[in-house]
């Protein structure tokens, strides 16, 4: 998962992007990025760290396109943080680009390449990427390219690269900066855009557009690119469209509550998953004395259970904002410390009470156990149940997020261990799963929100593979197996998406 935004304006260009790139920061801690096609002049600054510090002192005023992107931290990639981060740039015919998501077949593009004497120099997905659709474009007509001539060249680029992605670009389209911004097939990775006061953006998120005080206009479309132009109204080509399959993850855990995304508020999202999970822990006479959430991405579903449940609200942790990721720190002591640094519980609330603690998701298990720990040892809850907003994270996802590995998720190694079909189980199966987690994490009892109760809010065109196990993009088996034994067999597939 990375944070996109491409702007298009007159003035203050590389501003509004680090306005822009703030504001999806969620998404992406580990580097960031700009590019800006300023007249006939192509710039790129990116280094590690947050927008602030990685984007100090690039200051360019346009008119023109300025395009960002923030990265997402992932284990092992530390040595080549700054190569990776993107946005890579391509001399002929002249592009800037950012993505997010994850190309599958990454081999495949590396040596369809190399047989054309193209080689690579990163580990970064984007570069197969924006190396094929350069070198189609510049096949196609080799100076002075129209829109027309850019749609070719990514229906071509299309029909090679397999994956979630959405690109945004910068290049010069006939003597004009011009920006596009293109999505999947399936629409799995989410794209936004607006009109700002003298141009346009886009971007992964609404809230990107909001910051800049500027008009959300809606999504761009699954297979659909849009070209924005100084004073022009913004121009809409289908390239290749398969199905809509966005990535449901986004409205459970990744996109900010604020946001709308694929046309839909995420605040409201998660106060309908809280609803459903509600009643489905009624059905279990689940007996408890409040109901808290996990901070803070819980919040409007822990609510919203505790509307449902008719039991009340309270907070049981108190977030430390400035507390460092947790989730690479080297040693098992380090990542202890970790989590009380960022969840300090408030005694006071918690002491001798039966508490319901809401939780966007588990994959790993590993915090939320120690959370489950923190509160009976140093909080000293009587009973801490817990209640997930999503159903069982069984199966990897290859389209961008960083859980490509099977055997890291609990659920899928719980449910081995019970002999159930962990593609997809049925309700009974889950429900027997949930005991067993529940031990495993030092819970007294859990409850995932059935697949069903997902459905019924967040409807039935998604990509919620990781959950049901169906996946839209097709990949081969030994692909599969590959990217299962740690990302192993994918040489420039990155997970910086
Ligand atoms: S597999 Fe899961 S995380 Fe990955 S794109 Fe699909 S829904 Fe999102």
């Amino acid at each position: 998962m990375c944070g996109i935004i491409g702007i298009i304006g007159k003035e203050n260009i590389s501003n509004s992007v680090k306005l822009g790139l703030q504001a999806v920061q969620h998404r992406g801690q580990d580097a960031a990025g700009i590019g800006v096609v300023n007249e006939n002049c192509f710039f790129v600054h990116k280094d590690p760290g947050y927008v602030v510090q990685a984007l100090e002192g690039v200051d360019v005023k346009g008119p023109g396109v300025a395009i960002g992107h923030v990265r997402y931290p992932t284990a092992g990639m530390g040595a080549h943080i700054r190569e990776d981060a993107q946005p890579f740039f391509c001399r002929q015919p002249g592009v800037v680009m950012v993505h997010n998501g994850n190309l599958t077949n990454c081999s495949e593009l590396k040596k369809y390449l190399g047989d054309q004497s193209i080689y690579l120099s990163t580990g970064c997905d984007l570069e197969p990427l924006l190396y094929i659709f350069c070198d189609k474009l510049m096949k196609i007509r080799s100076t002075n390219h129209g829109i027309d001539d850019v749609v070719a060249a990514l229906k071509e680029t299309y029909k090679l690269i397999r994956g979630a992605f959405t690109i945004v670009a910068g290049l010069v389209i006939r003597g004009k900066p011009t920006m596009f911004c293109a999505r999947d097939p399936y629409g799995i990775r989410p794209a936004v855009w607006g009109r700002t006061k003298d141009g346009y953006v886009c971007a992964s998120e609404s809230v990107s557009i909001d910051i800049l005080d500027s008009e959300h206009k809606g999504d761009v479309g699954a297979g659909e690119v849009m070209f924005f132009r100084e004073d022009e109204e913004p121009k809409s080509y289908l390239i290749d469209k398969k199905g809509i399959a966005p990535c449901v993850f986004e409205s459970i855990y990744f996109a900010r509550p604020d946001s709308i995304i694929n046309n839909n508020s995420v605040y409201k999202t998660r106060l309908e998953l809280g609803k459903k999970l509600g009643q489905e822990i009624l059905s279990k006479n689940i007996n408890v004395d409040i109901v808290s959430p996990v901070p803070d991405t819980s919040i409007p579903a822990a609510l919203s259970i505790a509307d449902t449940i008719g039991k009340p609200y309270a907070e049981c942790f108190i977030k430390n904002r400035y507390s460092a990721r947790t989730f690479i720190m080297p040693t098992q002591v380090c990542r202890e410390n970790a989590v009380r640094l960022k969840l300090n519980p408030i005694v006071s609330q918690i002491e001798g009470k039966k508490l319901l603690l809401v939780d966007d998701s588990i994959v790993r298990g590993t915090t939320l156990k120690r959370v489950v720990s923190l509160l009976k040892t140093r909080g000293k809850a009587k009973e801490v149940h817990l209640a997930i907003h999503c159903p069982p994270v069984l199966n990897p996802c290859f389209y961008g997020i960083d859980m490509s590995i099977r055997e890291d998720l609990v659920a899928y190694r719980e449910t081995l261990k019970l002999g159930i079909d962990t593609t997809s189980p049925c309700l009974d199966e889950q429900r027997r799963m949930e005991k067993q987690i529940a031990v495993c994490l030092g819970a007294d009892s859990l409850t995932y929100l059935s697949i069903d109760g997902l459905n019924s809010v967040a409807g039935r065109d998604k990509c919620a593979a990781c959950f049901d196990g169906k996946y839209p993009v097709q990949l081969s088996d030994t692909l599969i197996e590959e990217m299962r034994n740690g990302r192993k067999g994918i040489s420039c597939a990155c997970t910086t998406s």
